[in-house]
């Protein structure tokens, strides 16, 4: 809730410090300056201008994502998060299939509850929380996209209490900060991809008679060997212990192998991988 005393006026909209929120007409020229300068370095980190037509404002001639383009302050701040770490915005779905990936086909995904979380979950065993993922951004770096960034109003050490985060051969690290660029309230959880998981490849194809017809699959969650429904000779809901049943679209299996080999060795140490 906004303190009404950190309002210049009834027309405040910028806020430029903890205890002041002004309009065009009450900005100090320490201030304009300010704005002026984040402005020259927006393109820098691929945030887009904004035309006039567009509602091009005073103190808002940039697509400054959402957690930035209220606050002076936070937008200070991710520029110089951005440009330390080579990272440009993304205009692409912010989710886990654009950060895995490279791009999501699903519509409107990134302003769903689900964001790829319970793909990522099922494969990584993460034990990631839907709702802390707000005020998403997702950063490219060489125009591939490389991080996924939340910022959610949650207290960092709740979210370190819960995560089983990835060992550190792991393609997907996990950074949990107490605050990022978004305002103090805010954690910073950063989902950051070194190496690109590529579904490509014939998966899955049986390891027993190298048949890839089948529409029922036992996958083992260690060795990754799939096992056709005719090989495996038994009831699709009674699976043994390690293995999980899958069917479904080829495409979305190829995708969970693809996950499940760059994640490999980290999720099944010490907390099985949630079925
Ligand atoms: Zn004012
Ligand atoms: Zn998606
Ligand atoms: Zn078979």
């Amino acid at each position: 809730m906004t303190d009404i005393r950190q309002l210049c006026c009834e027309k405040a909209r910028l806020r430029v410090s903890d205890s002041k929120i002004v309009c065009p007409r009450h900005a100090s020229v320490e201030v304009r300056h300010r704005i002026a300068a984040i402005d020259t370095r927006a393109p820098e980190i691929g945030i887009p201008a904004i035309q006039p037509a567009q509602g091009a404002t005073w103190s808002m001639n940039y697509a400054w994502p959402y957690g930035s383009h209220g606050d002076l302050g936070a937008r200070e701040r991710l520029i110089e998060w951005a440009s330390k770490r080579r990272l440009t915005w993304s205009k692409k779905s912010r989710c886990f299939h654009a950060l895995l990936f490279g791009s999501c086909a699903i519509r409107d995904c990134s302003v769903s509850d689900s964001r790829g979380v319970p793909l990522l979950n099922e494969v990584t065993g993460l034990g990631l929380d839907a709702r802390w993922m707000d005020h998403v951004t997702l950063w490219e770096r060489d125009k591939i996209p490389a991080l996924l960034l939340s910022q959610p109003y949650t207290d960092a050490s709740d979210v370190r209490d819960v995560l089983t985060l990835p060992g550190p051969q792991s393609a997907l690290q996990v950074e949990i900060l107490d605050r990022g660029w978004h305002t103090p309230a805010a954690a910073y959880l950063g989902f950051r991809l070194d190496e690109r998981v590529s579904p490509a490849g014939s998966v899955p194809v049986c390891s027993s008679c190298r048949s890839r017809r089948s529409r029922h699959w036992q996958v083992h969650r260690t060795t990754l060997d799939w096992l056709c429904l005719s090989c495996w000779g038994g009831d699709p809901y009674d699976v043994p212990d390690g293995c999980e049943y899958k069917s479904g679209e080829r495409r979305e299996m190829r995708r969970w192998h693809a996950l499940a080999v760059a994640f490999r060795g980290t999720a099944s140490t010490d907390k099985e991988i949630a079925a």
